[in-house]
């Protein structure tokens, strides 16, 4: 019989049904370490209570009225938005792809109102992850997510990342902007280098594209700054975030310079959904939260810890991992062994940890994690990767 649930997912055979900071706690009552945060998402660990108060307390009082009248919240978390950021205008979303499918858009719109209709195409780069809609697999251009849909959707020109002078190659006179992650995150923690991502700036500038960078992942302090283009020293034109932003709830927004942005014009684009009164209620307190000051360097200063630690890991299992990489709290271990296998073999240890492309795991643990974590979480790494030698070497000698 076919599965009552869809089955797209390989899911591990654990359900959670509580959780409390950066641990969880399973059907059977087993405890884990929660290392993969809901992929990058739960910034503040599980059931924070700021977030708690601030979700239950707009539960009481109202829930959707549609983008049909005002909604302070958004009014209110797009001010802040912009007062921390680049950005000159906000809108909200429910989750990443729409954001970015927004910023395709409004990139397209872009250059039709300034005079070149014929530029819509976005270069992207190889590994990249933008999400999982039609338009969003055409720009992450990745053969295991396009097989089977159908002709990729038009638009999208993928070139290898760090490399400047085939971005450079790529441009037509059809092409709208360069779109990227500054770290590729689901492509295997890639960080890509800072020359690199200000030549794609200069090169926008030069040619009248616009930037997009994809801060979805790396944006809401994962990298130990509020968002990740900070420590370039460059600013894009358009970015898509989501993930930490809701921390757990599902809120993503995209945001613009007023130039960039100066298309949309009412009834160019809208949601139903999006920017509802609870995910701006979660949205508003997780801003908060991760303003208060002290809060980014903690992550720096956790991040750098847990990379120091990982470092020394990596020096005990040569044999079981060959890099580490990343920056802040987003952070990769790239394997010699099937990162799959490691994944399960961690989750036996009671540590949660999330595969990426290249064969990675990803250690994208709550943003409040402390050192007693972190050390929790390498004493079930090594574990996990004595598991695995173990069995390695049973099946040489079999
Ligand atoms: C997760 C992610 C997306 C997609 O977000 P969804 O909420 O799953 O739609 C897009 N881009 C990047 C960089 C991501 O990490």
């Amino acid at each position: 019989m076919f599965p009552s649930l869809l089955p797209t997912y390989n899911r591990a055979d654990v359900a959670f049904v509580r959780g409390e900071g950066s641990y969880l706690f399973a059907e059977d009552g087993q405890r884990y370490l929660d290392f993969g945060a809901g992929i990058a998402v739960n910034a503040f660990g599980h059931a924070h209570p700021r977030l708690v108060a601030a979700l239950t307390e707009q539960a009481g009082k109202l829930w959707h009225t549609s983008n049909l009248y005002r909604v302070p919240g958004q009014e209110a978390l797009a001010k802040r938005l912009v007062e921390v950021t680049f950005a000159d205008t906000a809108f909200f979303t429910n989750s990443g792809v729409e954001a970015c499918e927004l910023a395709f858009k409004m990139a397209r719109r872009y250059q039709h109102v300034s005079g070149h209709p014929e530029r819509f195409r976005i270069i992207t780069f190889e590994g990249a992850f933008h999400g999982r809609t039609l338009a969003g697999i055409a720009a992450g251009g990745q053969a295991k997510y396009l097989e089977g849909f159908g002709p990729k959707v038009d638009g999208f020109d993928q070139v290898p990342p760090g490399d400047l002078k085939a971005a450079e190659a790529a441009i037509t006179p059809q092409t709208a902007a360069i779109l990227v992650e500054p770290i590729q995150g689901e492509g295997g923690v890639r960080v890509l280098p800072a020359e690199f991502l200000r030549g794609l700036r200069k090169l926008c500038d030069e040619r009248g594209l616009l930037l997009i960078f994809d801060e979805i992942q790396t944006g809401v302090g994962r990298t130990g700054k509020l968002f990740a283009y900070e420590w370039l020293g460059i600013t894009p034109d358009i970015m898509p975030i989501a993930k930490g932003i809701g921390g757990g709830y599902p809120l993503g927004a995209c945001l613009a310079t007023a130039e960039a942005a100066k298309g949309m014009t009412p009834g160019t684009h809208g949601s139903t959904y999006g920017g509802n009164p609870l995910g701006m209620a979660v949205g508003n307190a997780v801003l908060d939260l991760v303003l208060a000051p002290d809060f980014l360097p903690h992550v720096e200063a956790i991040g750098n810890y847990l990379r120091q630690q990982l470092a020394g890991l990596l020096a005990e299992h040569p044999m079981v991992f060959e890099e580490v990489r990343g920056q802040g709290l987003l952070l990769g271990l790239k394997l010699r062994v099937p990162n799959t296998d490691f994944v399960a073999a961690a989750r036996k240890q009671g540590l949660l940890i999330v595969g990426a492309g290249d064969n990675v795991v990803r250690l994208v643990p709550p943003l409040v994690i402390e050192e007693a974590q972190v050390r929790e979480a390498m004493a079930m790494l090594s574990a996990a990767a004595k598991s695995l030698a173990a069995s390695g070497k049973k099946t040489e000698a079999a």
